[in-house]
């Protein structure tokens, strides 16, 4: 058998991804939309279920964070104060000969950084900037004064709701607010299938605290959101975090640190742990006056509060899901693949299965699957052998197969096949419900 690299790893997962309903290329049929992708009935799920694990650990599970959902379009002097407008770039260089078109910074680690990676020609422009957001018009004349933004970051929607979000809940600093939600970067080199995208989707916290408590509230976040990758099931051996050095570092920030993972293309950033200090908020009183200080009886002095930020993607987390459970493992027969998929979320918890479609046997899986199906994502399956029943499973990352055989009629047991160590066990029918809640944790 020919060696399988690691890219083909990738394309293998790409392809696993159509055949199973997680991921197509946008408007496939017209040719498809390049770096924009869509979540099939597999991957909606696994989405919406990673959401919801980041969304309960961050806030609905919390006294200290608030949630949000604040709009896309956002008045675009907020994007002036933020700094977007003149400052959110990305320094761009094309190839005269064979018009590619490069990140400067990509070209750094090449060994001719002056020579075209694509043609070979030393024919590329000077780097110029080139702004990042999505320029859009409001109401029908399409001109500068009618000018809105596709936000760039969910971010500024927490920090222009500080005062609404602080007035409304009541909470004292420090707290915090959370919110998921799209996001929008002209890149240049979008790819690494939804590695780098233009549309994606971010899931967001920004926690308010007084100045003097920010390395303490710092470590604190750090530990928090490298224990949710953790939670998640993702291997450790394959997370890092890594340090922003003075030159990586933002101006605004006292200290950055990303969560990185090792993808088959190399280590790369999964989210940011950032101590973003007063600036947001200071640049937001400064341009509209609003007053941002923080006081109550616990403080001497009013404060412009700090901001400790966790920011995460949402498509980056699913890609790092897939890529971590995906395993080929030839002792499983010819249908290799396997999902390992933790079962907190993958897309379908389990699937039911009579072992033939006689003997009374359909009866009995439809109504174990009609029960499951109040509580679970629950899948029926009564075609083909057993054997391509468990295989279809594997690669679709369902955790537990249960079975409907023979005994069943007998004693009121099923056999339910854990997908990792293919191992079957027999349970009683009424115990199914709980030892799947018991799996998810
Ligand atoms: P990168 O260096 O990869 O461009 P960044 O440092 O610009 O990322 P942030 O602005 O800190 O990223 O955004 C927070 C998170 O949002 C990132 O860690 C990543 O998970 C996600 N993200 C940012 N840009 C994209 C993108 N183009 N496609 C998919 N996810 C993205």
């Amino acid at each position: 058998m020919a060696k399988k690299n690691k890219n083909d790893k990738m394309d293998r997962l790409v392809s696993l991804c159509k055949r199973r309903g997680y991921i197509f290329q946008s408007s496939e049929i017209y040719g498809g939309l390049n770096s924009c992708w869509d979540y099939g009935p597999l991957g909606a799920e696994l989405k919406r279920n990673i959401k919801t694990f980041w969304w309960e650990a961050m806030t609905a599970r919390r006294d200290d964070v608030e949630g949000l959902d604040a709009a896309i379009l956002m008045h675009p002097k907020v994007w002036q104060t933020s700094g977007h407008i003149d400052e959110f770039t990305d320094p761009l260089v094309d190839c005269k000969t064979c018009k590619a078109r490069f990140r400067a910074e990509d070209l750094q680690d090449n060994k001719d950084p002056e020579r075209c990676p694509a043609c070979g020609n030393k024919t590329l422009t000077e780097a110029r900037q080139f702004n990042l957001m999505f320029k859009t018009f409001m109401g029908p004349v399409a001109d500068d004064s009618a000018a809105v933004y596709l936000r760039p970051e969910t971010a500024q929607g927490i920090y222009v709701n500080f005062l609404n979000v602080k007035n409304s809940s009541r909470q004292k600093i420090p707290f915090g607010i959370a919110q998921i939600g799209k996001a929008f970067r002209n890149e240049i080199t979008p790819g690494n299938f939804i590695f780098r995208t233009r549309e994606f989707e971010q899931m967001e916290m920004q926690f308010f605290i007084p100045p003097t408590e920010d390395e303490k509230w710092f470590e604190y976040w750090k530990e928090q959101r490298w224990n949710w990758y953790t939670e998640l099931g993702i291997n450790m051996e394959k997370l890092r975090w890594h340090e922003h050095g003075p030159d990586d570092l933002a101006h605004y920030a006292k200290a950055a640190y990303d969560i990185e993972y090792e993808f088959p293309f190399g280590w790369k950033e999964l989210e940011g742990v950032h101590n973003r200090t007063d600036f947001d908020l200071s640049r937001h009183q400064e341009a509209t006056g609003k007053d941002m200080r923080y006081i109550d009886e616990r403080f001497e002095e009013k404060f412009v509060p700090y901001i400790i930020e966790t920011s995460a993607g949402c498509d980056r987390t699913l890609l790092t899901v897939l890529v971590d459970a995906y395993e080929e493992d030839e002792t499983r027969g010819d249908k290799s693949t396997v999902l390992k998929l933790s079962p907190k979320v993958a897309p379908i918890k389990a699937a039911v299965f009579p072992l033939v479609k006689k003997d009374g046997m359909p009866e009995i899986a439809l109504k174990i699957y009609h029960d499951l199906k109040k509580k679970f994502k629950v899948f029926y399956d009564a075609g083909g052998s057993v054997g391509r029943r468990y295989a279809r499973m594997d690669e679709a990352g369902t955790p537990f197969c249960i079975t409907v055989d023979g005994q069943t009629k007998e004693d009121d047991t099923v056999t339910i096949r854990d997908r990792d160590s293919m191992e079957q066990t027999r349970h009683k029918i009424a115990e199914i419900e709980d030892f799947l809640s018991a799996k998810m944790g």
